[in-house]
């Protein structure tokens, strides 16, 4: 095969419609010379009424030793890396695996997608924004996050990929992680939930999707050299809770296993993981790939139960081929491997149906990313309903977080490429890595264009004072305020970056009508809470995220997000008040962080805190947050009423009435405490309802209780087992907003 460097070719654009043609041709003859060897019009495996196993079995019984080999592994690190190969048919991603072109079986282009399609302008494409996952979460809306993954899926189709590499289901154990924002918040059931749709969305557009990082790789401070220590019966019931019900809802082709150590092994050889969890507890069937270079064996990561390493073949390669003729892995291990990749392809449709290149539609794009953030908002504080904004409301100031030209992304490899380059304008040329990037969905613009006949100023807020004169003669402050934050590095402390709390303090002293608008990764602190009008949590808003914010601000949308995490009131609140791992000359950089470069010695995070992650830390430690998990303000008010247990099918049954003037969604949470028996003491969410009311509405919702969150993992029965006893059961409108109670008995 010829390879070509990255980054060198001036007709790349070319090279890349011209190799994409010639595997498509590739496996049109490849199908007419397999269906000469077999006599018939196409290949027995072609057969779409066989199973996915059958259909995989087939091709398997005809690949040689080599071709096996050549699927287990990636090509190298493709166009991530500056002089590295890229194969013909490499459509650009972070993954490329190559095909059987003689059997009619296309490659492997992976795709990083966690909040839209990465590399996108590597090619000079185009991709949608999505919001963050975790604020997406904060949806609840099953429904909205399979439209998210059918965004991304359609697009990834668009650009020839045939899978995403997305799915980050990480619990937000550690709420200044630099991933929280491609993960789905602290809850498993909700984490879960909304990351299964996500991927079922996407999969539904016959793209293969994966769900990543198994397991705990919960900070990424020497994410590459840390051993997380947890207790089985705590990790099944919260991080690998989260996996199990992802997994069980989306049926993914693949999962990425992690960079860390778990409890002594390395993700991607940890046989407790991968094959007995996994495999085996989970009955995944696809197939187990290694995040870019956390593979470090062949034999013990082979008979661990990983099936590809990524991105190159430094141990599946040669070492593979040796290990299996010397018999220290048995042909059957390679066979499995292969087996569960081709499976996968079929179950997915990659085979019957290709993808083939076309433009991204973008209008369409935005358009949902917009209605996607609309329901994500969430609204914190509005002191005096300042918000919605009333008609009187002339003079409108806007500050800081560049509000003038767009709205902030998250880094890493979640990192999409914004149209026309970084609204910042920092430079041209190739992104860099962790640099903050804005995207042109103005704040200004939309608030100019809803507020009919006012003045709309923008002040940077780079200086306090001079903010604090620009605010100081308005109706109402916009105050923008930002927390960059990128894959490979943790924020050091929960507070807002750049001395933002002063420039907050000294805009509010100087106007008190001040509405503070957040644009971060994850939850922040806020000294000055009490002394605004307004707060809303806007996340990274995505490309639709100045129309869906200034549809709220001035009432077009009444706001509905509750929060998927937890906003404690300060570090000194957390498990870890201080990051394991993080030294002072490691904050902010990416590559000490990262193990790389070589800044710490192995470590171990030692998870004390067990399952009781976020809200279950706070309640059982008697810990008041600043703003509690599933908390979120609406323009209307509900009430709640008649709740009814049925204990044999696990249902809980209430009503929820609209009390206020506006149309409003309420997310109507359910949460258990479990007998005393299993000692655990703590409200663990349970299910929940999302209920649309007009003004004066009442309807009476059924909410099923996953049994899943209603046991404990038994470790010497190796299963999920519900207490004998009496469940006391809250329903509210957040997790410390208890309105009705009842108790069940098991
Ligand atoms: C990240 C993965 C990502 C991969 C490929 C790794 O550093 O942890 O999430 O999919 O790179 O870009």
């Amino acid at each position: 095969m010829s390879l070509r460097p990255a980054f060198l070719s001036s007709t790349r654009i070319l090279a890349i419609a011209t190799a994409t043609l010639i595997s498509l041709i590739a496996g049109v003859s490849a199908f007419a010379q397999a269906s000469e060897q077999t006599g018939t019009a196409s290949p027995p495996w072609m057969d779409r009424a066989l199973s996915p196993d059958r259909r995989a079995d087939l091709v398997v019984g005809q690949m040689t030793q080599q071709e096996k080999i050549t699927m287990v592994h990636g090509i190298g690190w493709g166009v991530l890396r500056k002089g590295s190969a890229v194969p013909p048919g490499d459509v650009g991603g972070a993954g490329f695996v190559p095909g059987v072109p003689r059997l009619g079986i296309p490659p492997l282009n992976l795709a990083d997608s966690a909040v839209g399609v990465r590399m996108a302008g590597f090619y000079g494409r185009y991709a949608t924004l999505l919001p963050s996952t975790l604020g997406a979460a904060s949806s609840w809306d099953p429904d909205s996050a399979q439209l998210y993954g059918s965004v991304i899926g359609r697009e990834l189709r668009d650009e020839g990929f045939n899978m995403s590499i997305g799915g980050g289901v990480d619990l937000t154990r550690e709420p200044r992680n630099g991933r929280n924002f491609e993960y789905a918040g602290e809850d498993p059931l909700l984490a879960g939930t909304m990351t299964g749709n996500l991927m079922r969305g996407l999969q539904a557009q016959q793209i293969m999707g994966d769900i990543k990082h198994f397991a705990m790789n919960d900070q990424e401070t020497g994410r590459n050299i840390l051993n997380a220590v947890i207790s089985e019966k705590a990790m099944r019931e919260s991080d690998l809770l989260a996996f199990q019900i992802s997994i069980g809802i989306a049926d993914p082709s693949a999962v990425m296993c992690a960079y860390n150590k778990v409890n002594g092994d390395w993700s991607c050889e940890n046989d407790y993981l991968l094959n007995q969890v996994l495999k085996h507890d989970f009955a995944f069937k696809g197939w187990v790939m290694s995040d870019w270079g956390g593979t470090h064996t062949t034999v013990k990561a082979a008979l661990a139960g990983l099936d590809q390493e990524q991105p190159g073949d430094k141990y599946f390669g040669a070492p593979l081929a040796e290990a299996i003729t010397a018999g220290k892995v048995p042909q059957s291990r390679l066979d499995d491997m292969v087996h569960r990749i081709l499976r996968s392809m079929f179950a997915a449709g990659v085979i019957d149906n290709p993808p083939v290149p076309s433009v991204p539609d973008p209008f369409r794009g935005r358009d949902e990313a917009q209605r996607i953030e609309e329901e994500s908002l969430v609204v914190l504080r509005n002191e005096g309903s300042i918000l919605p904004l009333s008609n009187s409301a002339k003079r409108i100031a806007l500050i800081g977080g560049h509000a003038d030209v767009g709205v902030l992304s998250g880094g890493g490899s979640a990192q999409v490429d914004a149209p026309g380059g970084n609204a910042i304008g920092l430079h041209t040329g190739p992104r860099v890595w962790c640099e903050p990037v804005y995207f042109p969905s103005s704040p200004l613009r939309e608030i100019r264009s809803l507020a009919s006949g006012g003045n709309v100023t923008y002040d940077p807020g780079t200086d306090p004072a001079k903010a604090a004169a620009a605010a100081q003669n308005a109706d109402v402050v916009f105050l923008f305020a930002t927390q960059h934050m990128c894959e490979s590095r943790d924020a050091a402390t929960l507070a807002l970056p750049d001395n933002q709390d002063a420039l907050i303090e000294a805009v509010a002293k100087a106007n008190p009508n001040t509405v503070v608008v957040l644009e971060t990764g994850g939850p922040v602190s806020m000294p000055w809470h009490n002394q605004v009008k307004g707060i809303i949590e806007a996340w990274y808003p995505g490309i639709g995220g100045a129309q869906a914010l200034a549809a709220v601000l001035f009432g077009r949308v009444n706001p509905s997000g509750k929060l998927s995490i937890t906003f404690p009131a300060s570090d000194q609140d957390l498990p870890h008040p201080h990051i394991a791992g993080l030294t002072p000359e490691a904050v902010g950089k990416a590559g000490a962080a990262n193990g790389s470069g070589a800044a710490t010695d192995p470590f171990e995070v030692d998870y004390t805190e067990g399952a009781r992650v976020g809200y279950k830390w706070f309640e059982s430690e008697n810990k008041t947050p600043l703003y509690p998990f599933g908390y979120g303000l609406s323009y209307t008010s509900f009430a709640y009423s008649d709740l009814k247990l049925d204990p044999a099918n696990k249902v809980a049954s209430f009503t929820i009435r609209n009390t206020g003037s506006r149309a409003g969604v309420e997310i109507a949470q359910v949460y258990a405490a479990l007998p005393a028996s299993a000692g655990e003491h703590y409200m663990r969410l349970v299910g929940w309802a999302r209920a649309n009311l007009a003004p004066g509405e009442s309807k009476q919702v059924s909410v099923n209780m996953n049994p899943l969150t209603l046991s404990v993992f038994n470790t010497a029965e190796h299963r999920f087992e519900m207490p004998k006893g009496e469940y006391r059961i809250e329903v509210g409108t957040s997790s410390s907003q208890i309105l009705l109670q009842g108790t069940m008995t098991h």
